[in-house]
């Protein structure tokens, strides 16, 4: 085992793809310092900058109680009423009859995924797609096939050729998509489903909080709820605090609630998590110009890098700046590093070979001046 760790180090050493963890304090200004340096953060996915709203940090410190953990997992002592509440807000801010919370979006995803499919079933699945939809289609033992990315019409080639010979079928496609920060197109995937007999899940954790009406994300924005049968996503992102859920039917529900791993054997989330939760949908309800800064600055700054002649893709808070090669990625980070911008390079194998790039995340924390500085000290290093 020895020499096979040291092996896969050494290698990813010298592509320059070793990856470090880096112990910062994150500042309620949503700045970060990292050896006593101070950053302004472009890598966090606070998009609304709920993870240092007062109200959140208020209604958390209330509900540490006596007990801080829940002692329990849900089937046993951990469903506590507040879990409850939160289901039911879940459910009407989704406009779903039904919900059910994870401990994490990583967790929701591969247990709801393994739970609804198996061996003799088929999952259609964007090629971009997160890795834990990845890993839950992976344990689920059914047969997988990857549609090219946001690209329906080949969605519809796969349908039509393999849906057939198969049992269930799933449809999965995030909605906002985690580094590219394109929108799926969810009117044509949402027909497709009638059509081929399927089941529809989105991923809507970087949707929620950020689109549609009350923030509700990207199904709700296009009124395509009743189409999509499980609508996943997570606190932990725009809400600022931490967990997921799936809003679905209440049949759904029941069978995940009975079935599924990842939800039976893990112990619940604390009471002061479950109530910040609670809190974090009733803020993104009643403060949209939140939101509407944060998409209104996420334009600016696209446009600014694209007049600045860069591969930028997206159309969302996510603003990826493609550069291709490796090193020059990480060279680039460090340089905005010695400027005081945390910019995370992101490389392969979260992105495809050849797609290396600057992941930029807007948050409703950034000012204007933050944004026009940052253009005027990446375009130096170009
Ligand atoms: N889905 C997507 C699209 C994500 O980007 C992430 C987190 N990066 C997850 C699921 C997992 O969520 P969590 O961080 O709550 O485990």
């Amino acid at each position: 085992m020895e020499e096979k760790i040291k092996k896969y180090l050494h290698k990813k050493t010298k592509e320059g793809l070793l990856r470090e963890l880096k112990p910062v304090s994150l500042k309620k200004d949503g700045k970060l310092v990292f050896d006593d340096k101070e950053y302004i953060n472009f890598s966090s996915n606070d998009y609304l900058g709920l993870s240092t709203h007062s109200e959140l940090l208020e209604v958390s410190r209330e509900h540490i109680f006596s007990v801080f953990g829940s002692t329990s997992s849900r089937l046993m002592t951990g469903s506590t009423h507040l879990h409850h509440i939160l289901e039911e807000w879940v459910a009407k801010f989704k406009n779903k009859p039904a919900a059910i919370v994870f401990n994490s979006g990583y967790q929701a995803n591969v247990g709801i995924i393994s739970t609804l499919i198996g061996r003799g079933d088929v999952v259609f699945s964007d090629k971009l797609n997160h890795a834990s939809i990845v890993d839950g289609i992976k344990l689920s033992g059914a047969k997988l096939f990857r549609f090219r990315h946001n690209d329906s019409g080949h969605l519809k080639e796969l349908l039509e050729k393999e849906r057939k010979n198969f049992d269930e079928a799933l449809i999965i496609t995030e909605t906002v998509f985690s580094m590219d920060g394109d929108l799926a197109p969810l009117e044509e995937i949402a027909k497709l489903k009638e059509e081929y007999n399927s089941l529809l899940m989105v991923d809507e954790a970087h949707a929620t909080g950020v689109f549609g009406k009350d923030g509700a994300g990207l199904a709700n924005d296009k009124r395509l709820e009743d189409k999509v049968d499980i609508i996943m996503g997570t606190f932990s992102k725009a809400l600022g605090s931490f967990g997921a859920y799936a809003a679905t039917s209440s049949g759904i529900k029941k069978y995940l609630v009975n079935k599924c791993r990842s939800f039976i054997y893990s112990t619940s989330l604390p009471a002061s998590i479950i109530a910040a939760n609670i809190k974090a949908i009733e803020i993104v309800e009643k403060e949209p110009h939140r939101r509407k800064v944060l998409l209104d600055n996420a334009e600016y700054l696209r446009n600014k890098l694209i007049a600045e002649g860069l591969d930028v893709r997206g159309e969302s808070q996510i603003i990826p700046v493609i550069i291709g090669d490796n090193e020059r990625t990480v060279e680039l980070s460090e340089s905005l590093k010695e400027k005081g911008y945390w910019v995370t390079p992101v490389r392969p194998p979260t992105v495809p070979k050849g797609e290396a790039r600057l992941r930029i995340s807007l948050s409703y924390n950034h000012t204007k001046e933050d944004i026009d500085k940052f253009i005027k000290d990446l375009s130096r290093f170009l």
